[in-house]
C-alpha cells in the first residue's frame, strides 16, 4: 500500500494552490457580494490547465483522472469555495466524455480546457429533486429532431453556460421508471431556451445557479448522448459516480482552509492574558478538526483513485461526498466558534466559509441521500 501522491500529483497540487492564493482573494468578496461569476479568473484557470483535467488527450485534455481534478478542487476551495467552483465549468461533460458519440466528443469536449466554452447539466426540476426519477421536461419526437418542454431549477452554469446536458422524458411508456429518460445535449443559444439567474444563495454566491425554461426548443437527434433512448438516468448515476468525489474534496478543502485560519487565530489572539490557543478547550476542537479533516481526506482519496483504476464503488464514493460535506460543515462550525463575534462579522471572511460549507451537504445528491446509496448496498437492496 502506497498513500504517496505522485511527483506530478504533487506538483499540480503545488501549482493549485499557489494560483488560488495568488489570484482569488483579490476577487473573492466582490464576487460573494454581487454574485458574480469570475469570467476572467476561469479563463486563466483553463489557460493554466486546471481545467477539465481527466478529459482525454484525444479530446483536447490532458488525459488525468478523478484524483488530479479532486486535489485541485481541494486547492481552490481552500482559499476560496466560491471562486472554486471555476472548476467545474465542465459540469455534465461525464455524460460526453462516457456515453457520448464520437463526433460529440470531438466538437464538444476540446472547448471545455482551452477555456472557450462553459456548461452544465440540467437534472433538478421544481418536483424532482432527489427522485431524479421523476423528471417529467419532456423530449417529443419530431421529423427533425426533438421538442423540450419543461422547466429545471438549480442548474449550476445554468445562464453562462454554452451548451448543457438535460435530462428528458422520452420514453413515458416504459414499465420501469428508470428507463424512461435520455440525456440530450441542448445548446443555450437556441429559441425558446431562457434561462434566469437564481440570486441571493446562502453561500457559493461566485459561482452561477439558474432555472430554466425550455419552450419548443429544437435540437437535431444527433444531440441525444449516446445511441439508444431511455438510458439517461443509468448514464446519470455513473456521471455521479466521478463528479462526487470533486464535491467531497471541495469540502475538505474549505475545512482544510478554515483549521488553518482557526489554528493562525488560537496563537494570536489572547484572553485571559494568554493565547487562546493555550487553552485544552479550544486545543481540543483543533485537534478533532484536524482528525475528521486527515480522515475525509483519505476518504476521497481512495475513491478517487479506485475510480482512475476503472474500479467504481458507489458506496465508497457516496462515503466520500458525505462525509466530506459532514467534516465541512462540523470543521467550519468550530472555525465560527473559535473566532468569536469576529467569526460572525463578514470583514473577516470567516462566515463566508460556514455559508459556502453547507451545500455540500445538498449538491449532487443530499446526505440524506448519499445515505440511502451507502445503506441500500450495504443491505444488498437492488
Ligand atoms: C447551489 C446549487 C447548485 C446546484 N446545481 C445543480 C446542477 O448543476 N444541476 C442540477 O440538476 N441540480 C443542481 N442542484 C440541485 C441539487 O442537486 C438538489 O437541490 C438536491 O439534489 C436536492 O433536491 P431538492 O432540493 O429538490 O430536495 P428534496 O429532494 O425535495 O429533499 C428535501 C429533503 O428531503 C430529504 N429526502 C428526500 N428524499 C429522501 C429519502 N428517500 N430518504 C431520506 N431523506 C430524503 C433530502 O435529503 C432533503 O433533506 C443544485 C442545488 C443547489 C442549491
Amino acid at each position: 500500500m502506497d498513500f504517496e501522491l505522485t511527483d506530478e500529483q504533487r506538483d499540480i497540487q503545488r501549482a493549485a494552490r499557489e494560483f488560488a492564493e495568488k489570484t482569488f482573494p483579490d476577487v473573492a468578496e466582490a464576487c460573494d457580494l454581487n454574485e458574480t461569476f469570475p469570467k476572467g479568473l476561469w479563463k486563466k484557470a483553463c489557460e493554466l490547465g486546471f481545467v477539465g483535467v481527466f478529459i482525454d488527450e484525444a479530446y483536447g485534455g490532458p488525459g488525468l483522472g478523478f484524483l488530479e481534478h479532486s486535489l485541485i478542487a481541494e486547492e481552490f476551495s481552500r482559499v476560496d469555495a466560491g471562486i472554486g467552483t471555476i472548476l467545474h465549468t465542465t459540469l455534465g461533460s461525464e455524460f460526453i466524455l462516457l456515453f457520448g458519440r464520437e463526433e460529440q466528443k470531438k466538437k464538444y469536449l476540446p472547448l471545455l480546457p482551452r477555456g472557450e466554452a462553459i456548461m452544465g447539466m440540467a437534472i433538478t426540476e421544481p418536483d424532482a429533486g432527489s427522485d431524479v426519477a421523476s423528471v417529467s421536461t419532456t423530449a417529443r419526437k419530431e421529423d427533425s429532431g426533438y421538442v423540450i418542454n419543461g422547466n429545471k431549477i438549480f442548474v449550476t452554469n445554468g445562464s453562462i453556460a454554452d451548451f448543457i446536458v438535460v435530462l428528458c422524458l422520452t420514453n413515458e411508456e416504459e414499465n420501469v421508471k428508470t428507463n424512461r429518460h435520455s440525456a440530450i445535449l441542448v445548446e443555450t443559444d437556441r429559441e425558446g431556451f431562457e434561462a434566469n439567474q437564481l440570486k441571493r444563495k446562502l453561500g457559493m454566491r461566485a459561482s452561477d445557479t439558474a432555472e430554466i425554461h425550455f419552450s419548443d426548443v429544437r435540437v437535431p437527434f444527433e444531440n441525444l448522448i449516446g445511441e439508444v433512448e431511455g438510458e439517461g438516468f443509468h448514464q446519470l448515476m455513473a456521471v455521479f459516480n466521478r463528479t462526487r468525489v470533486a464535491v467531497g474534496m471541495g469540502g475538505v478543502g474549505i475545512a482544510q482552509g478554515g483549521l488553518e485560519k482557526a489554528i493562525q487565530y488560537s496563537k494570536q489572539r489572547k484572553q485571559f492574558g494568554s493565547p487562546i490557543g493555550s487553552f485544552q478547550g479550544i486545543q481540543f476542537k483543533l485537534a478533532e478538526m484536524a482528525g475528521l479533516i486527515e480522515a475525509a481526506r483519505a476518504l476521497c482519496h481512495k475513491a478517487a483513485w479506485m475510480l482512475d483504476q476503472g474500479k467504481i464503488d458507489p458506496k465508497l464514493i457516496s462515503m466520500a461526498k458525505w462525509f466530506g460535506g459532514e467534516v465541512a460543515v462540523k470543521v467550519i462550525d468550530e472555525v465560527v466558534q473559535i473566532h468569536g463575534g469576529y467569526g460572525y462579522l463578514g470583514e473577516y471572511g470567516i462566515e463566508r466559509l460556514y455559508r459556502d460549507a453547507k451545500l455540500i451537504e445538498i449538491v449532487e445528491g443530499t446526505k440524506e441521500i448519499e445515505k440511502v446509496i451507502i445503506a441500500k448496498e450495504l443491505l444488498g437492496i437492488r
